[in-house]
């Protein structure tokens, strides 16, 4: 018998890996060419060309008991110290090796950190739309996920409702952008505001309320668009960065967390990161891949790829009549789900098998997500059916 809480978690495991794997049956039946899966954020480009060179060479020219043996839990030193100094350099930040813990990718830094600070019954905040694994993830410490509801007009945060639903047993604050899976950046305006409310919410408990920044899409940003870093704005802000997607290397596993050594009980988090990152079984980030980040760190991937596909993808459904909020990060694009029922919605998009993900999965129904991490051929070959999509609804 497998345990009680596990039961419910294996019965609404995630629809977007169920979707997935319908794409590849799909597949199957009418050939790969006329199957149009917009359901998973596996990245289409290529990791950069630096990445595979420094995997050759480190696996030919370093040593063999350095590349692939234990370390400290946090990581290798001088990995975390090019790390920091990359930061600085792109962030204007003043981080050092002991800020930086290396994880097994976003999954695992979020995993990490709640490991480190929740106690039963300790709430963490959410803005709908959200990354529904985070319900998992807080879960899996016994913490209570409280959900803010979406402001649907901009995406920006809901700051209102925020700020009402913060109480004494606030723990976190998860904040995506950019966010999957709107695409939309939080402007500076949002974050400093963010920010005050926090600041007074933790004077009126005598709380400390950590921020957790996820930001695997940081670098994938368009129209020269500024993300803001918010350990700037708010002291006890955890980034959780990964390199899935700013390097395509999602099966990989490689990520880090910032921890500022301004946030309050900064040397228990770190000890307590450290720990956990031990007994949660992940024991340290993939060495390997530490290594290739030492050498790779400002490598990019080609995000004028996405960008083609954001703008034919984008420009096309507001010609067609859909309603849709232009993408400013990411590769996701969420659009208002026609007749209103998401998951409706979605399944009449698999008569033209096209696979889109209903937003109810986002905490956020009656939208719909299109993950255009895919071939350009893929983007133009989808634009009759949705443009059929549409038309049985007008
Ligand atoms: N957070 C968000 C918002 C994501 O979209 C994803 C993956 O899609 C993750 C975290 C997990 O990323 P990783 O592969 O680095 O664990």
């Amino acid at each position: 018998m497998i345990s009680e809480k596990m039961v419910g978690l294996v019965q609404n495991s995630s629809i977007i890996r169920a979707m997935f794997e319908e794409g590849k049956k799909m597949a199957d039946i009418y050939g790969e060419e006329n199957v149009f899966d917009f359901s998973i954020g596996n990245p289409s480009v290529e990791p950069p060309v630096e990445v595979k060179e420094a995997i050759i060479d480190i696996i030919t020219n370093e040593s063999p008991n350095l590349v692939h043996g234990y370390m400290n839990n946090s990581g290798y030193e001088d990995v975390r110290d090019v790390v920091a100094k990359h930061i600085n350099k792109t962030q204007g930040t003043a981080f050092a090796t002991e800020n930086i813990v290396m994880t097994v990718g976003a999954a695992g830094g979020l995993n990490v950190i709640f490991k480190a600070l929740l106690n039963k019954g300790d709430e963490v905040m959410v803005f709908a739309p959200y990354f529904g694994e985070y319900r998992s993830y807080v879960n899996n410490y016994d913490g209570v996920l409280v959900e803010i509801s979406p402001n649907t007009v901009d995406f920006q945060p809901n700051l209102d409702e925020f700020k009402e639903k913060i109480t004494a047993k606030t723990k976190a604050v998860i904040v995506n952008t950019p966010n999957n899976p709107t695409g939309v950046v939080y402007s500076e305006e949002t974050i400093c505001k963010l920010a005050m409310i926090l600041e007074d919410k933790q004077k009126e408990f005598g709380t400390s309320i950590y921020l957790i920044s996820d930001e695997p899409y940081r670098e994938l940003v368009y129209d020269g668009i500024e993300v803001p870093y918010l350990t700037k704005y708010y002291k006890n802000t955890v980034v959780g960065y990964s390199y899935s997607k700013s390097l395509s290397l999602p099966g990989e596993r490689i990520g880090y967390l910032v921890l500022p050594k301004e946030m309050d009980d900064f040397a228990n988090i770190v000890a307590a990161v450290n720990v956990a990152n031990r007994i949660l079984g992940y024991v340290n980030a993939p060495s390997l891949m530490q290594r290739v980040i030492a050498r790779c760190v400002d490598a990019k991937v080609d995000v004028e790829s996405y960008n083609r596909n954001r703008e034919v993808l984008y420009n096309k459904l507001m010609e067609f009549g859909y309603d849709c909020i232009k993408p400013q990060g990411t590769f996701y694009l969420f659009v208002k789900a026609f007749g209103g029922d998401d998951i409706a919605f979605a399944n009449a998009a698999k008569k033209y098998n096209i696979l889109i993900v209903p937003g109810t999965s986002f905490g956020c129904p009656g939208y719909c997500r299109i993950a255009y991490c895919v071939d350009h051929s893929k983007v133009v070959g989808a634009l009759d059916g949705f443009e059929k999509l549409a038309k049985e609804y007008q």
